[in-house]
């Protein structure tokens, strides 16, 4: 059971890494479902607690906007901005290429659904103006944030980084992200996982 004392003691990834443990359930494609806690049932009190870790890490850099995409990165990116005191600005995901003049819109493939989709965000709440600290509940591939980081550049907001709950490092997305120079910050990073064999973390 994780405590406040444990967060003391530095212990919080480990916590995480142990209900990642206790509650995932691995899919064969190397999903990892943890419905339990962020993505389909949320633990708004451990989400509560990300939020404060990411704030932490981040804490020194003036952000204006906290930047995810729907449905998941939601939940994640909503205690963040909390502490920021900045609004959290959401991609939609955009089955139709009908999109107005108003919005930018970068193409992402999804892991999860193995299908295409726009990204899209209206042009007046993303500007030149921004700071932007990137938040999603996991990494793989890296094709969402580098949507999310187009919509950026098109805008012509500056990103300090990205703030990352599950990172599956045996995918190359956090490794091409931070080549680029991008401040990936992710709170587990899995080393490799089987539904029969588990998970395990990189430390
Ligand atoms: P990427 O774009 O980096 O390949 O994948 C990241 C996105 O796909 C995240 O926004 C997340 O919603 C989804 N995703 C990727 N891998 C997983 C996974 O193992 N489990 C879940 N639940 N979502 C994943």
């Amino acid at each position: 059971m994780w405590s406040v004392f444990s967060l003391f003691l530095g212990e919080f990834m480990k916590v995480l890494e142990e209900k990642i443990v206790k509650e995932g359930k691995v899919y064969p494609g190397k999903v990892l479902k943890v419905g339990s806690f962020l993505n389909h049932q949320i633990d708004v009190p451990f989400l509560t607690l990300l939020g404060q870790e990411f704030y932490d890490r981040y804490k020194d850099e003036k952000i204006t906007k906290i930047l995810t995409v729907e449905t998941s990165g939601i939940a994640v990116a909503y205690p963040v901005a909390e502490l920021f005191k900045v609004p959290l600005l959401f991609g939609k995901k955009n089955k139709s290429n009908n999109l107005s003049n108003d919005c930018y819109s970068s193409q992402v493939t999804s892991y999860t659904h193995g299908r295409v989709y726009d990204v899209v965000i209206e042009k007046q709440f993303l500007t030149s103006d921004d700071t932007v600290l990137l938040i999603d509940d996991f990494l793989a591939n890296g094709c969402a944030l580098e949507g999310l980081i187009d919509l950026c550049r098109q805008a012509g907001a500056k990103v300090v980084g990205a703030g990352i709950v599950i990172e599956k490092a045996f995918q190359d997305g956090g490794k091409n992200l931070r080549a680029k120079g991008i401040r990936v910050e992710s709170l587990a990073r899995i080393a490799d996982m089987d539904p029969e064999k588990g998970i395990t973390f990189i430390d």
